[in-house]
């Protein structure tokens, strides 16, 4: 492996070390694999655009995959879990709950900081020999070959590098230049909403309740951190998301006082605001010739229902398992034909469910109004809608992949 590492071959080259690609790269160690990892932007760099000041609901299923690959120890002091989860409209009657006793679960949940998942994911490859790690480094050119993807790799301030791969893995964001490198087009819907990232601190302590309350800009989410604080994602119109980050902190708590009201009591401070706009992206192939399209680059989500990294992560695993399991090189088109099929009904579900969620709730119109409200009243009474939604955050839209289900990867007889 390490001749051939010197010539720059490997089997595997994840380009993106974000949440998505640096998970693929851990999940991939010990599989008999040689692995090159390509990041722009250092893990704890200001910067980082996956790893940054945000935080992220992970679902049972993402805690699993994560106990698995030996990551959750060093996550799990700074994650929070969440025991209900309360849904309303602004000005209207109807809400729901959900509760993780009532479904037998200990959690529905865990809130997560972005930055120390980064910390825990970076580490574990730091400390294992088969991931090559190029960062700060970028693709910049690739040319296919019916053997290999050549992957022309920027290093900051050093020289640039060929690399050679049996397959690429893109898992470089939304605006993916290697799904673009292989002719794949992604779908782009502007939602026309950005949303605002900050934590705030209520009087009352948040019980390890999230809020999601639909408003008429745009849902709000809060969702509980440790030392009783709160993350907030409000979404607004673009003009007015622009005009909340320049408020001061009092204008800030003010207006989002009057969207979400006194559940929590008064907000008594704020930290830093964070814009992100926010579309729907979509790719219309999950892989092409030797490459193969996960996390943002095959689907990028409205924050919503807290959804997209989930959903990349099962990407993920799912293609860890089906390399784990090879009978030929990793750049197989059987294997790449099996992964699109695997992935195929989950991200559907997905994808139809969050986006269903945006436009339902954007749809100021009095009839949908009131379908609305008694969906969520529907909904708050019918216990197995509820488990539905669970499993579908669990990602049970078909089959569930070994590393959520708590069972390691073995490296499979490689016959090729
Ligand atoms: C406000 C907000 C809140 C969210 N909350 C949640 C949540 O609660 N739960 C949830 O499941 N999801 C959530 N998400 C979604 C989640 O953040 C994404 O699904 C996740 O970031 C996807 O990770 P990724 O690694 O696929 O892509 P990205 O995070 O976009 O990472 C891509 C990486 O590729 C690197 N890169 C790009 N181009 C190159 C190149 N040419 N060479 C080398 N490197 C390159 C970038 O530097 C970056 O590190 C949220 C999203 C937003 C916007």
């Amino acid at each position: 492996m390490a001749d051939a590492r010197e010539a720059g071959l490997c089997d595997v080259a994840i380009v993106g070390g974000g949440m998505v690609g640096a998970s693929l790269a851990v999940a991939l160690e010990g599989l008999g694999l040689s692995i090159a990892l390509i990041e722009a932007v250092p893990h704890d760099a200001a910067a980082q655009p996956s790893f940054d000041e945000r935080t992220t609901a992970l679902s049972n299923g993402s805690r699993r995959v994560l106990e698995t690959l030996k990551i959750w120890d060093a996550v799990a002091p700074a994650a929070t879990s969440i025991h209900r989860i309360h849904i309303s409209d602004r000005g209207h009657f109807g809400f729901a709950r959900i509760e993780a006793a009532e479904l037998g679960l200990a959690a529905l949940g865990y809130v997560v900081p972005n930055r120390v998942l980064g910390r825990a994911l970076m580490g574990a490859l730091e400390a294992r020999a088969e991931v090559e790690l190029y960062c700060p480094a970028r693709v910049t050119e690739i040319n296919r070959t019916p053997e290999w993807v050549e992957l022309n790799v920027a290093r900051g301030g050093g020289e640039p590098r060929w690399l050679r791969a049996r397959l690429v893995v893109a898992a470089d964001g939304a605006g993916s230049a290697v799904r673009a490198a292989f002719g794949v087009v992604a779908e782009v819907r502007d939602y026309e909403q950005t949303a605002v990232v900050t934590t705030v601190t209520p009087r009352k302590f948040h019980d390890h309740v999230a809020y999601e309350r639909f408003t008429e800009n745009g849902p709000l989410a809060l969702l509980p951190t440790t030392q009783g604080g709160c993350v907030l994602v409000l979404t607004l119109a673009p003009a007015l998301a622009e005009r909340a980050m320049g408020w001061s902190d009092a204008e800030f708590l003010a207006e989002v006082q009057r969207r979400f009201g006194h559940r929590l009591g008064r907000f008594l401070q704020v930290g830093r605001r964070t814009a992100y706009p926010l579309a729907l992206s979509r790719s219309l192939r999950t892989s092409a010739g030797r490459c193969v399209i996960i996390g943002n680059a095959a689907q990028g989500l409205h924050p919503v229902a807290g959804m997209g990294f989930n959903l990349g992560l099962r990407d993920a695993a799912s293609l860890a398992e089906l390399l784990a399991a090879r009978r030929a090189e990793a750049g197989d088109p059987q294997l790449l034909a099996d992964y699109d099929a695997w992935r195929a009904g989950d991200r559907r579900l997905v994808i139809a469910f969050t986006d269903g969620l945006v436009r339902l709730f954007a749809n100021p119109l009095a009839p949908v109004h009131q379908l609305r409200n008694l969906g969520l009243l529907a909904f708050d009474l019918l216990p197995p809608a509820k488990s539905a939604l669970s499993a579908l955050s669990i990602g049970s839209g078909g089959r569930v992949p070994k590393l959520a289900r708590g069972v390691p990867l073995r490296r499979a007889e490689v016959s090729a």
